[in-house]
């Protein structure tokens, strides 16, 4: 199965796809984390990009096009992908089908997880994330709070937040969602390739939603 996954930041793309990479066997590209790793090499094309993402916008779709075409075309793709976070623009949408077009393959579907603003805003501005990279543990203020306020409950590492989970880069991210990702939404619609899922509930109950609406 070749899925993408469709939805406002915070909506539960990530959770979602590790439950259905489990599950169905297949690759799970998140773009955020090839970003975060581009940045992280501190080449060129990764101090780019941090400029944009320092900022909670999108960064430039050709650097983004180039960054999944190149994986998708890695043999483990071959059992099936899971993009998650990729597209966000009509733009990359086209690049997507024209590449898997001309490896003459297609999309089965594009999944989109619904959730209201105001839940997003919750979740995200009480994301808390483990700092030591072996570890990357992710906790909420609220919903998973760690048992002592500011350490990891598995390494005792600091919690830190993600420079884009600040108020103000959230209302950026989330203002790009409304004006660039969602005509995605209505160019997979165009030909009958959307399913939509409401995010709301407990991961499980998400998870079986989306089994259902993708016939798995
Ligand atoms: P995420 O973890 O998916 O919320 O992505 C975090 C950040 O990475 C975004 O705010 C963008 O700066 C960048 N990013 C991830 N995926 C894309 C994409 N498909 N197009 C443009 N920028 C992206």
């Amino acid at each position: 199965m070749r899925l993408v996954f469709l939805g406002p930041p915070g909506a539960g793309k990530g959770t979602q796809a590790k439950l259905l990479r489990e599950r169905l066997g297949i690759v799970h590209i998140s773009t955020g984390d090839m970003i975060r790793d581009t940045i992280a090499s501190q080449t060129p094309t990764g101090r780019k990009a941090k400029q944009f993402y320092d900022r909670g916008e999108l960064v430039p779709d050709a650097v983004i096009v180039e960054l999944v075409i190149e994986r998708l075309a890695q043999p483990d793709c071959s059992v099936g992908f899971l993009l998650d976070g990729f597209p966000r623009t009509n733009i990359q949408a086209a690049a997507l089908d024209r590449a898997l077009e001309s490896a003459k393959l297609s999309l089965s579907v594009a999944v989109l997880l619904v959730v209201p603003d105001d839940e997003v805003v919750r979740r995200l501005s009480g994301r808390r994330i483990c700092s030591s990279p072996q570890c990357g543990a992710n906790y909420h203020v609220e919903f998973v709070p760690p048992k002592l306020s500011g350490k990891c409950d598995l390494c005792g590492s600091d919690l830190k937040q993600r420079d884009d989970d600040r108020p103000d880069a959230i209302r950026r991210r989330l203002e790009a969602f409304h004006q660039q990702t969602a005509e995605v939404a209505a160019y997979y619609r165009a030909t009958g390739r959307v399913r939509d899922v409401a995010g709301l509930g407990s991961a499980d109950e998400v998870h079986r939603k989306i089994l259902a609406a993708i016939g798995a």
